[in-house]
């Protein structure tokens, strides 16, 4: 399936980016200072766009904290003003969407835990009716694609162009070295069925853990994911939420400049007729591999009879 959507490229709304777009900022505002200070050091480096800070915090369990509130508009507000980045912040309601927007926060994200829900995602999308809001959208907490796609068409219907999806990872049954595994068949998934819809990945929440941060990014470029979203405090060891995996801004550029970003198309003839070549090599050989495999499946299905005819059981433990 196919889904022709009308979604402007990152680019239309960010006219100064030629590298992939980057996100960056602690995942909770604290203070006005910790707002501040982080800031002040990303904004040194030129590739980062966007400043994040969690305002309103969906926690898992009640009695962590749960984000600074609305003080934290006006926080982004004076970053935005003193460092010339653009802000942005995660909504979870219509109180949320109405206050970000007359704040003027220039990005504003549905969350994994609103992503999941057609109601909440509903009622943010009836806020934005109307207006020319970049907004970008978490994918749902589990594996499923048309919950994270439901979203993106809600507010697509009101509609929002200015969209970008964001993978931050699945919850897992079983224990994995990260907090939210990275499904990246799931992003190519999304990515065939709206090859124009930008996405990028969010390492920190996959990784939980600092140290993962740049194997899961440099994976995320391999893929041609459009950016990365990366939670940077100024001091992790304090922070108020998610402290395992935020970086110090000097540890976020260590990472970046360690990054090998890489292309969907190059300009070089050469690469382009070697590439063809070692296609069609491998076109072929699939193609004698499937006709290998329909000719097993065929003796199966005669073995298959044969015991059938002779009164066999299917399984002979022997042969197992
Ligand atoms: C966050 O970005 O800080 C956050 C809560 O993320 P997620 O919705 O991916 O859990
Ligand atoms: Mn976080």
């Amino acid at each position: 399936m196919k889904l022709e959507l009308d979604i402007q490229p990152i680019s239309s709304w960010l006219p100064n980016i030629n590298n992939p777009l980057l996100i960056a900022g602690p995942c909770s505002l604290e203070s006005e200072e910790q707002a501040l200070q982080t800031a002040r050091e990303l904004a040194k480096d030129k590739r980062v766009f966007v400043y994040r800070g969690g305002v309103w915090k969906p926690r898992t369990r009640p009695g962590c904290f749960e984000g600074v509130g609305s003080i934290g508009l006006e926080w982004l507000k004076t970053v935005k003003k003193e460092t010339g980045l653009l802000v942005g912040t995660e909504v979870a309601n219509a109180q949320h969407t109405e206050e970000a927007l007359k704040a003027g926060i220039d990005v504003i994200w549905v969350g994994a835990r609103s992503t999941v829900s057609p109601f909440v995602v509903q009622e943010i999308a009836d806020v934005l009716k109307g207006t020319d809001q970049v907004v970008m959208v978490k994918n749902p907490l589990s594996p499923d694609v048309p919950l994270w796609l439901g979203a993106i068409e809600r507010l697509h219907a009101v509609g929002i162009r200015k969209l970008v999806a964001i993978h931050r990872g699945f919850t897992s049954f079983s224990e994995t070295k990260y907090r939210n595994y990275p499904s990246w068949k799931t992003v190519v998934e999304l990515k065939s069925m709206m090859p124009n819809l930008p996405i990028i990945c969010d390492p920190s929440h996959i990784s939980g853990k600092r140290d993962y941060i740049y194997e899961v990014s440099q994976r995320a470029f391999d893929l041609g994911l459009d950016g990365l979203m990366i939670e940077s405090h100024i001091d992790p060891s304090c922070a108020l939420s998610d402290k395992d995996q935020q970086l110090t801004p000097a540890d976020l550029f260590a990472v970046l400049d360690k990054l090998v970003i890489r292309y969907a198309r190059v300009d070089n003839k050469t690469f382009e007729s070697d590439l063809e070549k070692l296609r069609s090599r491998i076109d072929s050989l699939d193609t004698e591999l499937l006709e290998l495999l329909a000719a097993r499946m065929e003796i199966v299905k005669q073995i298959g009879n044969y015991k059938k005819a002779n009164k066999v059981t299917a399984l002979q433990i022997d042969r197992w």
